[in-house]
């Protein structure tokens, strides 16, 4: 992102989980990114007409049922744009392999899909977003930035944290993450996460229980 660089930012959540999808559009340009996809990819697909942004990619927090459910609906509507996953959980996209041994069921699979390399700059037509590694919910939790915008799956919340008891969850891991990649921002950024209402990372750091 280039200074001055305006964007608008706007969430969808589903009624099952409250999972938030976001849309981010670059206003200038009004090149686009989708981040996770909730059960309700219609209400995305109906934003994107709204503000008449072009989809460049669709990138995933983390790959839980719920943030991906919404995939081939996204991909339907906006083309074969390229999915962006860590790693580590690039499988479940790829080749259906379930996250958690406790949801074995089988999923859908996609190509075109890239890696979201922490410590890199992920480039979605002229939006660019710095990834860093929040695991511990998940093995390839990331939270996204863009500007002054964090976007931290189920790493952090306002008021919360993610849950670690899966088989493949790390609690302390999670808290090292949260507490090394995001607590060192500033208190007026903006934290955007998986459930829930929007928070800063002042907010957070005064009064979430958690840290
Ligand atoms: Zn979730």
């Amino acid at each position: 992102m280039t200074d001055g660089q305006r964007l608008h930012i706007e969430a969808t959540a589903d009624r099952q989980f409250g999972t938030n999808s976001y849309l981010v559009v670059d206003e200038a340009t009004h090149d686009a990114v989708v981040i996770d996809a909730n059960l309700e990819p219609e209400l995305m697909v109906r934003l994107v007409e709204r503000r008449a942004a072009t989809v460049r990619a669709i990138l995933l927090t983390h790959t839980d049922i719920d943030h991906i459910a919404g995939l081939n609906r996204l991909r339907k509507a906006f083309g074969d744009v390229p999915i962006a996953v860590h790693d580590s959980e690039r499988e479940v996209v790829t080749e259906g392999k379930p996250l958690r041994r406790e949801f074995p069921n089988a999923l859908p699979t996609f190509d075109n899909v890239d890696v979201l390399v922490p410590g890199e700059t992920y480039r979605a037509g002229s939006l660019e977003f710095e990834v860093l590694h929040t695991p511990g919910h998940s093995p390839g939790g990331v939270t996204l930035r863009i500007g002054n915008a964090l976007f931290t799956g189920d790493a952090l919340f306002a008021g919360s944290i993610g849950r670690s008891d899966f088989s493949n969850s790390d609690g302390v891991a999670l808290i090292e993450g949260i507490r090394q990649q995001l607590m060192v921002h500033p208190d007026d950024r903006l934290v955007f996460s998986g459930h829930g209402p929007v928070s800063t990372i002042g907010q957070e750091r005064r009064y979430n229980p958690f840290l």
